[in-house]
């Protein structure tokens, strides 16, 4: 029978999205719901087989080629395994396994960059490029790379951990231990701090209005004209643009697709990540280089586990 769909699964801490889908990405059947992490592994698995069951039902199971999963890391995707994760309850446990044997159809799993860069790639704002590198800046800033037309995971699975490429030697300290990171000066976690720093200090700036002050609120005072909020945010996004510039001399690519909560800000996020890759890149790769957008939303993990599904198969 004709393989005319496969199934992307979108697993992450809050919720499950999972959809059947066709080869060309548009979506037939959808279902998402509630993770519920503290209900333990056996729990989440059962709910990820009820999401597939849901958006298979009339479909021949024939006509299915594929299964892609998208998780939270680090996995051990030779194995089908999800080592750990802070935000859900598995530990070294084989998600593959019990998918795979009880459709048996085959069944990949892949980190959530991976799969976003993958739907990126596939459906969204970096179809038709050869060389595509995928940026995403919320909490965090993470990626993935398509070279050649084929995603590059690196020897062990971690490649793209462009958040932890040192930008500022002595720089505030990051998560993963070092100092100076990307991460801890472009994400929305470094302009949430700084914020507080300036609320908590004798500064003159509009964030005091609020009781609580994220990212969000800094990106809406700056547009009122704030002097500080407008600081923060020039200062942090120019570190993302490093980033993205360092990106783009490292793999001259086609094309840098910026997504994640921070793009959402507004045009100031593009135009300044545009001008540091124009100020800090070999012009020979700037000139060619696009710097776009990314188009698949909250849609990015679920399609990007179908487009690892189709090209897995192909
Ligand atoms: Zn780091």
């Amino acid at each position: 029978m004709e393989k005319k769909y496969v199934v992307g699964v979108d697993l992450g801490g809050t919720k499950i999205y999972t959809a059947l889908v066709d080869l060309e990405g548009n979506v037939k059947n959808e279902i998402v719901i509630k993770t519920e992490a503290d209900q333990g592994e056996v729990a989440v698995l059962n709910k990820i087989l009820n999401t597939i069951d849901t958006v298979l039902n009339n479909v021949d199971i024939n006509e299915v080629a594929a299964i892609g999963i998208g998780s939270p890391g680090p996995l051990d995707v030779e194995n089908g395994l999800i080592v750990y994760t802070p935000n859900l309850p598995f530990k070294n446990f084989n998600i593959v396994k019990p998918i795979k044997e009880k459709y048996n159809v085959p069944t990949y799993l892949d980190n959530d960059a991976n799969v976003a860069t993958l739907g990126e790639f596939m459906f969204g704002a970096g179809k038709g490029t050869e060389n595509m590198v995928f940026v995403t800046a919320s909490t965090g800033i993470g990626g993935g790379a398509i070279i050649n037309g084929k995603l590059f995971r690196g020897s062990t699975g971690n490649a793209l951990e462009i958040g932890h490429m040192t930008v500022m030697k002595g720089g505030p300290r990051c998560g993963c231990g070092n100092d100076g990171c990307g991460e801890s000066l472009g994400s929305g976690t470094a302009i949430m701090r700084r914020a507080n720093e300036a609320v908590n200090s004798n500064a003159v700036t509009s964030l005091k209005d609020y009781s609580e002050v994220t990212a969000k609120e800094v990106f809406a005072e700056a547009e009122k004209g704030d002097r500080v909020a407008n600081e923060i945010l020039t200062n942090a996004l120019s570190y993302l643009g490093i980033t993205v510039a360092n990106i783009a001399n490292t793999f001259d690519p086609d094309m840098i697709v910026i997504g994640g909560g921070v793009v959402n800000g507004g045009d100031i996020v593009l135009e300044t990540i545009k001008q540091e890759v124009e100020n800090r890149c070999l012009r020979s790769i700037s000139s060619h280089c696009r710097i776009e957008k990314a188009m698949l939303d909250g849609k990015a993990g679920m399609l990007g586990a179908a487009a690892l599904a189709i090209l897995e198969t192909k």
